[in-house]
């Protein structure tokens, strides 16, 4: 194993994974991406992934092929990647309350600004009269932040004072309704045309995540896109020949034969049909591996699937591995790939009733991130 004997779970990060990914959006979408790299690059590891994109960091220059910025939903996320040496452009599309604006400024972060206070309060932020980055956050249907699409004027005056770097708004159902997503694009077209010539001419424009740029068929793809599901769970991976990036890992810590109508774990869900042999994992709900997978997961263990039997623990589950040679110290794989086989990230959400943004960014930080 290239595996230190002590690992209990770990998550292994495929960033050659993460980089096929992003390459493949970037095609895609025609234009360059803002990475989201919130909450912590959706649990995969913010810094990490950043890096391997090809990010600037201390006194490393940005690859020729790297993003043209990262996302991220707060100053916190932002500070953070700045403290590991970030130098990268930095938008934070959340809101921000009036009161963070210098925080956001001291952090070199672009904010999304919507209110006529807080972008004069930006624009007094910069010293010299100098006006940092930040962009117009339009809300077209999402009715979560921005300034609606049909009330743009009231900006127009502000932003001619103080003009905007890019302007953007997202997407409600993407994946589900293309017939919403094409109204709110022209609504979004409604608001630029209505803000007319308040916006500078250059001004970056973007609205596509992932489920945007995998269903792209519009003319207008704006200037940028915000992938970031798609860049970790491979989304749309037969459509966009995604890769699978992480792979939860635990160990085989314990094996025992039980006999039949013997049960297995609390509220003994689970009763041998026949004379069967269990293995205990060192991963549980605490690492990721969520209690609705109880009697329905399954794990790899040398590249065979095995199931979950009975309920999922907080630091270990059971696995039938009648079948199955194994022993104590195995390694096991809960979700992504093992030899030739894998659980991928999206069958375990599914199995779990989750979307994978909620597996992925459930992935406590009692798992470490490791590259692979
Ligand atoms: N842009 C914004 C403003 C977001 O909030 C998000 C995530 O929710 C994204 C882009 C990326 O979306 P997805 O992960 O669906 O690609």
């Amino acid at each position: 194993s290239i595996y230190p004997a002590t690992d209990r779970a770990w998550l292994d990060v495929d960033l050659e994974a993460v980089r096929h990914n992003v390459r493949q959006l970037r095609a895609r979408a025609g234009v360059p991406l803002i990475v989201m790299v919130k909450a912590n690059a959706y649990g995969v590891g913010a810094a990490m992934v950043s890096r391997a994109l090809g990010v600037p960091f201390d006194r490393t220059p940005a690859a020729p092929d790297a993003p043209w910025g990262l996302g991220v939903a707060s100053l916190d996320e932002a500070a953070e990647l700045r403290d590991a040496g970030c130098r990268g452009r930095i938008l934070c599309l959340t809101p921000l309350l009036a009161s963070e604006l210098p925080r956001a400024h001291a952090l070199g972060v672009r904010p999304a600004l919507h209110r006529v206070p807080d972008i004069r309060a930006w624009a007094d932020a910069g010293q010299g009269g100098e006006l940092r980055p930040y962009h117009l956050s339009i809300d077209t249907g999402m009715a979560r932040a921005g300034v609606r699409w049909d009330q743009v004027e009231e900006l127009r005056d502000v932003l001619r004072a103080h003009p905007p770097e890019g302007v953007f708004t997202h997407f409600h159902s993407a994946d589900e309704d293309i017939d919403s997503r094409d109204e709110q694009d022209a609504r979004f077209v409604d608001a630029m045309l209505a803000l007319g010539d308040a916006l500078p001419p250059a001004v970056l424009r973007h609205s596509d995540n992932s489920a945007g740029i995998a269903s792209r068929t519009r003319l207008s793809p704006g200037s940028l896109a915000r992938p970031g599901i798609a860049v970790y769970a491979g989304m749309f991976s037969e459509l966009l020949g995604l890769r699978q990036v992480v792979h939860l890992r635990a160990r085989v810590i314990d094996l025992r034969e039980v006999a039949p109508g013997e049960t297995v774990s609390y509220g003994a869900t689970w009763t041998a049909a026949r004379p069967s042999r269990i293995a205990t994992i060192s991963a549980g709900y605490a690492d990721g591996y969520r209690r609705q997978l109880s009697n329905r997961g399954e794990v790899l263990i040398g590249g065979v699937r095995c199931p979950v039997a009975g309920r999922v623990t907080m630091d270990m589950i059971m696995v039938d591995v009648t079948d199955v040679p194994c022993a104590v110290g195995d390694i096991a794989t809960l979700i992504g790939t093992d030899g030739v086989a894998t659980i991928s990230t999206e069958q375990v959400a599914e199995l779990a009733d989750l979307s994978p943004y909620e597996l992925l960014v459930g992935l406590p930080l009692r798992v470490p991130s490791r590259p692979l």
